[in-house]
């Protein structure tokens, strides 16, 4: 389980901050409807403070200048870009592949994450403080409320265009489906979590047998 901040209200188990994000709608194919985490803007603040995305100070900006309308806009887009992103990882962990308009929807969002930022280059690169002297800097955009869907766009687009999309599963508890990076050694991994969804799993089975 990965590393999470103590004042998180996410289970952030997935690996990657972009399947973190799918799994915030919370019990996503339940008979009786999934549980929404992302409830306001705020909450989806927490999520951007809990996976590392937006620092304190950048969340708290954000939280004080955004206006409720462009909170309500910016809460609504990312709603969207998640659930374009649910539609694609569960299609390719199911062998499937994605519709077109789902991809047209993550087309979208990734070029308007690419329109709101800017190379810059940090001054340490030439004397080998850091690996490369260049990235992309959002510092301009600091106070657009559609800021953390940028940057969940970013990462998402990065996960999706990688090698590591082979990895993405599926918890194979039917209640849960947590989408998770399997990065163990024999591509094994079947659950979100061992010690939740495993052990259930595990101790139904041993129940129906007996
Ligand atoms: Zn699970």
């Amino acid at each position: 389980m990965a590393e999470t901040q103590p004042q998180s209200r996410f289970n952030l188990c997935a690996g990657h901050p972009a399947l973190d994000f799918v799994n915030s709608l919370d019990n996503r194919f339940r008979a009786a409807g999934p549980i929404e985490l992302l409830t306001d803007y705020g909450a989806l603040l927490s999520f951007m403070r809990a996976v590392g995305l937006l620092d304190q100070r950048e969340a708290r900006r954000l939280a004080d200048g955004a206006s409720a309308a462009a909170a309500v806009r910016g809460l609504r887009s990312a709603r969207a870009l998640r659930e374009a992103l649910a539609a694609v990882f569960y299609a390719h962990a199911a062998g499937r592949t994605p519709a077109p308009a789902v991809l047209g929807a993550l087309a979208r969002h990734f070029h308007a994450a690419s329109r709101h930022r800017e190379l810059r280059w940090a001054p340490g690169a030439a004397k080998g403080q850091r690996r490369s002297g260049a990235h992309w800097d959002r510092t301009r955009f600091g106070l657009r409320a559609e800021l953390p869907v940028w940057l969940l766009s970013q990462a998402a687009e990065q996960l999706l265009l990688s090698q590591q999309l082979s990895q993405v599963r599926a918890c194979a508890a039917d209640n849960c489906r947590w989408l998770f990076l399997d990065t163990s050694r024999n591509h094994t991994r079947r659950w979100c979590q061992m010690q939740v969804c495993g052990n259930r799993m595990k101790a139904r089975r041993f129940q129906a047998r007996r």
